[in-house]
């Protein structure tokens, strides 16, 4: 492969800025189309349909206490040194069915969430009465727990109650024909527990994409497995399958294809039914073994970014159904740095999701950059420590070098700096631009 301009594409040895490359790929991404996912499998996925209310939450009047349902005149004048006497005619718990009637005089035992029995107006905590052990509020407790029936006993209650005092009421979260949750919600942990609780079991979302990763290299060996004279770990396969999955896609990582061209053709074909986006690394600069370009050429526009690490960087759809594909380079660090600026995007659109890019923010660079690519946007792996004072700038410290080998560096790296293209240095102090990794 050669670096001169393709006399059919005059474009194609021209620089792209990192924005015109995002712009290009994402202006040819659409949301997935919606279907039907249970609750838990719905998890993080963006809603497509406004969700209404069934049933009245919480479905019926309930007590918010242990206690017992009272009528409030019985208990009106109620006080320590005269406490109002009232016969427990029955045990309410949550799910009873069949609720005894309160009448003048009486009382239900009644549990957290049980149902308020008809008659009843209130509910007085056991902490108000001697539990029907006639032996104070502490001893109550331990009762109004411990005793397996409460019918035909007495209890005294020391204290008054308001009506409708400790009973929520039916409807009091939300009513039935009520809105629960307009489309476009991001479901997590308490918007699942509303599907569940209004009676939800499905519900109508944009489900993650599916993300096939595969790394080539004839070098490449699994972690677990020796090494050879020359061969190296595959480590961006496992890297961009965590980082597919940590953006929000089900990854399917194939491993390591070996430089053939004819084997990652056929490889990347046989994915296609399981994905709707495909990443790939390593052979995509002017090398001799560059197989992705060979292989995938004539789908795959294959351009230079004008950043760094990260400059060879290809994007087309590819099989009947167009599926997107990012071929990115093999430097690990360099293949991580494009996963966060090109590919976290595309699945996030894929999803739907409001928020697509990772939160930047300025911080000050006590240390500075010594010299920096000109005519590139740069990317340097950074220790974020965010302000000691809230509305303060954080600081932002360079960790490794600017190698796009250091996967050490990498992976004690919270942040990316970032050092605009017409820059060439950044002065010890200064403010940067800063893409926060977490
Ligand atoms: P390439 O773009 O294929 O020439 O790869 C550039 C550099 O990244 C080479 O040093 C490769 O050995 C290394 N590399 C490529 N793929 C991987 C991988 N999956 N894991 C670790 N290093 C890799
Ligand atoms: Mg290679």
């Amino acid at each position: 492969m050669s670096g001169a301009p393709d006399p059919e594409r005059p474009d194609s040895d021209r620089l792209w800025s990192v924005a015109e490359h995002l712009d290009d790929i994402l202006g040819k991404i659409r949301p997935l189309e919606p279907i039907e996912l249970r609750l838990l499998e719905a998890q993080g996925c963006v809603l497509v349909e406004d969700v209404t209310v069934s049933v009245a939450l919480p479905p019926f009047d309930n007590s918010s206490m242990d206690g017992y349902a009272v009528r409030t005149a019985d208990v009106a004048a109620a006080t320590r040194e005269s406490p109002a006497a009232l016969t427990v005619i029955g045990d309410v718990a949550a799910g009873s069915g069949e609720l005894p009637a309160v009448g003048p005089g009486e009382a239900a035992r009644i549990m957290t969430g049980a149902p308020l029995p008809p008659g009843a107006e209130a509910v007085v905590p056991v902490e108000w009465t001697d539990g029907g052990t006639g032996a104070g509020p502490a001893a109550a407790m331990r009762a109004h727990s411990a005793a397996p029936e409460g019918a035909g006993g007495q209890v005294l209650v020391y204290r008054p109650a308001e009506p409708r005092a400790h009973v929520r009421a039916r409807g009091s979260d939300v009513r039935a024909g009520e809105l629960a949750l307009p489309a476009g919600t991001v479901l997590g942990p308490p918007q699942i527990a509303l599907l569940a609780a209004i009676g939800r079991a499905t519900v109508t979302v944009r489900p993650r994409p599916r993300v096939v990763v595969l790394s080539t290299g004839s070098e490449l060996v699994p972690p677990g497995e020796p090494l050879g004279p020359g061969r190296i770990h595959d480590s961006n396969s496992y890297q961009l399958t965590a980082a597919a999955r940590d953006a929000g896609a089900i990854a399917y990582r194939v491993g390591a294809v070996a430089d053939d061209a004819a084997t990652l053709r056929a490889t990347v074909e046989d994915q296609l039914i399981r994905a709707d986006a495909v990443v790939t690394s390593g052979g995509v600069s002017v090398g001799a073994y560059d197989v992705v370009k060979e292989a995938l050429g004539e789908e795959v526009e294959f351009r230079k970014v004008a950043m760094q690490p990260g400059k060879p960087q290809g994007f087309g759809r590819i099989g009947q159904d167009g599926v997107p594909l990012l071929a990115l380079p093999g430097n690990p660090v360099s293949a991580y740095v494009s996963f966060e600026l090109f590919v976290r995007p595309v699945i996030r659109t894929l999803m739907g999701l409001p928020s697509v890019y990772r939160a930047t923010c300025r911080a000050v660079c006590p240390e500075g950059v010594a010299s920096s690519p000109a005519g590139r946007r740069q990317f340097l792996r950074g220790r974020y420590e965010p302000p000691a004072v809230a509305g303060e700038p954080g600081t932002v410290t360079p960790v490794g070098g600017a190698g796009s080998h250091l996967v050490r560096a990498l992976a004690h790296a919270n942040a990316l700096i970032v050092v605009g293209e017409a820059a060439t240095e950044v002065a010890p102090g200064a403010e940067v631009d800063v893409l926060l990794l977490t």
